[in-house]
């Protein structure tokens, strides 16, 4: 096996670092004799063990004193181990400190013949060599000046020119392209390139990490004189390119504490949910340099998208959760967090062992009937309605039979309404189904939104992306925890119940519920679909989510969640607002006494007591935080 061009084996470089200032050796000398002389251990590389092939380019990464110019120093030989070995096979180029050898006080010309001396190389061989050198330095009249009067930039490019003057079989750079004008740089980038492409092995520090990835086959980052990660330059740059960001906004948030510290506030807005409204206000009102801190009374952030990762399933804690949108920009501005599928809703229903497509379309009708044709179709409804001859309906059953007719509705509506609804449709009022849409086409998706998907690392990751940098307090309660912290928050932002921000001073506004059973089974497909509805009475959930079918996932297990809707009551989960003539009324006053919270912006489903749809939230809080900042994030319609 070929040996390697570079051998680092358990290498830790130890300094000592005087604890006191020591200003000339004669005072070095008697503190010595006196044993006054005290250290401080420090180790620059510990334990690092790097093994170079010919050919490979490594970049070596960190920040300031991680040990990446010491272990190139230790390569090089300018430092010896402390503990380890350092093995090197073949002539080394060393671009450290470029021009480190010079002589001030010398000229150029007599600096090329002493710098080539210190690299070993003989008289005759430098003059050889000479042309090129002065030629590649671009010296031109200045040859024979001392070179104390040169920029730093023309004594780079003189010791670039001698250390790269023959082709190195090792060749270690330590940021010098940083050093010099852009001629320059580029001229010395050509020549490593030439050197790599003739298989030149190559060690290489620098601060600029697109330049690693793009010169390195290989990185290793240090910390620290630890090494954190070694491999392919990509994923290594990658890493540490992340880890940088989230040091940044930690170093940001710790400015802002320490800011708001000062100021007495200790934060511009307390948001009061993680749901997707107070992410988004989160996100950008922390982008643009405001203070938020978040709480939720929940142990997770996320709100009702929250999804939980058990194995590689995610799992929709709270109901089936797809996004879809017409709106372009909210499609955009959602893709800055998550990646998303092209998973469609295609839900199927199953009626007494028989499934049938949904919405109503053709395939339902076809399987209903038998019919395949619109036109056949359209009049078979026709013809049902018209048996029934309802004018104006009273309840909610006769809204339904004269707008799909009586299969349709006894089959796929009845019995799914009642369960949502806990209540025959007969007492219901008829105004909860305005409409119900048929198509006469063979067009099984759902939505008719033009964008639809699920982030394909679950709605977790998602929220956790928009909450980057904000501090966040789970397990908090609003009304508990504003009364040790009244007066911290310049604003609050309240996604929470408002009859509750209230203390339900005007009476309870009402919800219906949902009670979710979810349970893993050991098979790969269960129903073969995400959702499936139940729509007999008799069966008593409304319909089983299969979760992995969001994600096209092909595990050997499944997890499914029934849901069993319910009447809701204080300390159950409030989901679906029930907006009728009562409470919109009871909303009323309550929005009557929140309008005059002049510190407080009610928002989100609970806040408002209605129905959205996550891009419509989404869509609300964006509008709301602009309003607030006074400054256009992006340009937003008013209807998602
Ligand atoms: C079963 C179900 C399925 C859905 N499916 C879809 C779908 O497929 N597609 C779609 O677009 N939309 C869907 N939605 C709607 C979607 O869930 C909402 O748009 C979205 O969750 C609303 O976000 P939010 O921030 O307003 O509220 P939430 O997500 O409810 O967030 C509010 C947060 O505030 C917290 N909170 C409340 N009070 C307090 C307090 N006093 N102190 C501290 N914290 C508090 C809560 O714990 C909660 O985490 C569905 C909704 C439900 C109920």
């Amino acid at each position: 096996m070929a040996k390697n061009m570079i051998d680092v084996d358990h290498l830790t470089i130890r300094f000592n670092l005087a604890n006191q200032k020591v200003n000339n050796l004669k005072e070095y000398t008697i503190k010595m004799i006196k044993h006054e002389l005290m250290f401080q251990e420090f180790f620059a590389l510990k334990d690092v063990n790097l093994h170079v092939a010919k050919g490979e380019s490594w970049g070596l990464i960190g920040t300031n004193g991680s040990g990446k110019s010491t272990l190139l120093k230790a390569v090089t030989g300018i430092l010896k181990p402390f503990e380890g070995t350092v093995k090197v096979r073949g002539k080394i180029a060393p671009m450290i400190e470029l021009g480190a050898g010079f002589d001030m006080e010398l000229t150029a010309r007599e600096n090329i013949f002493l710098n080539g001396a210190v690299l070993g190389h003989s008289n005759s061989f430098m003059e050889e060599h000479f042309d090129d050198i002065v030629e590649f330095a671009g010296l031109g009249d200045f040859l024979d000046s001392p070179i104390k009067n040169y920029s730093s930039g023309m004594k780079a490019r003189l010791g670039f020119a001698v250390a790269t003057m023959v082709d190195p079989e090792i060749l270690i750079v330590d940021e010098v392209l940083s050093v010099g004008d852009y001629q320059f740089r580029k001229k010395c980038a050509e020549r490593m390139g030439e050197m790599l492409s003739g298989g030149t092995t190559l060690l290489y520090v620098s601060h600029d990490i697109d330049s690693v990835k793009r010169l390195c086959t290989h990185a290793m980052w240090l910390d620290h004189g630890d090494v954190i990660m070694a491999g392919p330059a990509r994923e290594v740059c990658d890493a540490y390119n992340t880890r940088q960001e989230q040091n940044f906004l930690i170093e940001k948030k710790e400015k802002e504490v320490r800011k708001a510290k000062e100021s007495g506030n200790k934060y511009d807005y307390l948001i009061v949910g993680a749901g997707l409204y107070g992410a988004t206000f989160a996100q950008e009102a922390f982008k643009a340099g405001k203070r938020c801190l978040v709480i939720d009374r929940r142990d997770h952030i996320g709100g009702n998208v929250y999804t939980e990762k058990v194995g590689d399933i995610n799992v929709h804690c709270y109901g089936a959760h797809i996004f879809h949108t017409s709106n372009p920009q909210i499609w955009s501005y959602v893709q800055r967090f998550a990646s998303f599928n092209n998973f469609i809703n295609t839900p199927i229903a199953m009626y007494k062992g028989e499934g049938y497509n949904l919405p109503f379309n053709m395939n339902t009708f076809s399987k209903l009937w038998g019919l395949y044709t619109p036109e056949e179709v359209q009049a078979k409804i026709a013809s049902q309605i018209a048996d029934l001859g309802i004018t104006e309906p009273k309840n909610l059953e006769e809204q339904a039979l004269s707008l799909v007719g009586r299969d349709v509705y006894e089959k796929l509506v009845k019995g799914y309404t009642e369960k949502q609804w806990g209540r025959d449709c007969k007492e219901l009022p008829a105004f909860i189904i305005r409409r119900l849409p048929l198509r006469f086409t063979y067009n099984n998706n759902y939505f008719s939104d033009r964008y639809q998907g699920i982030p394909m690392d679950g709605y977790t990751a998602m929220v956790e992306k928009m909450l980057e940098g904000v501090d966040v307090m789970l397990e908090t309660d609003y009304k508990t925890f504003i009364k040790d912290h009244a007066g911290e928050f310049g604003k609050i932002v309240y996604t929470g119940p408002v009859d509750e921000y209230f203390d339900y001073q005007l009476g309870h506004l009402q919800y219906r519920s949902v009670r979710f059973e979810t349970e893993q089974l050991d098979m790969p497909n269960y129903q073969g679909n995400a959702v499936v509805n139940y729509t007999e009475r008799e069966v008593p959930y409304t319909r089983i989510i299969e979760h992995k079918h969001f994600e096209f996932g092909e595990q050997e297990n499944t997890i499914i969640s029934r849901e069993y809707p319910q009447e809701w009551k204080p300390g159950l989960e409030p989901y679906y607002p029930i907006n009728d003539e009562e409470n919109n009324a009871l909303y009323a006053q309550y929005e009557a006494l929140a309008a005059k919270e002049k510190n407080v912006i009610f928002g989100g489903r609970l806040g408002k007591y209605k129905y959205y749809d996550m891009d419509k939230v989404i869509l609300e809080a964006l509008l709301d935080v602009q309003k607030e900042l006074k400054r256009k994030l992006i340009d937003l319609p008013e209807e998602a």
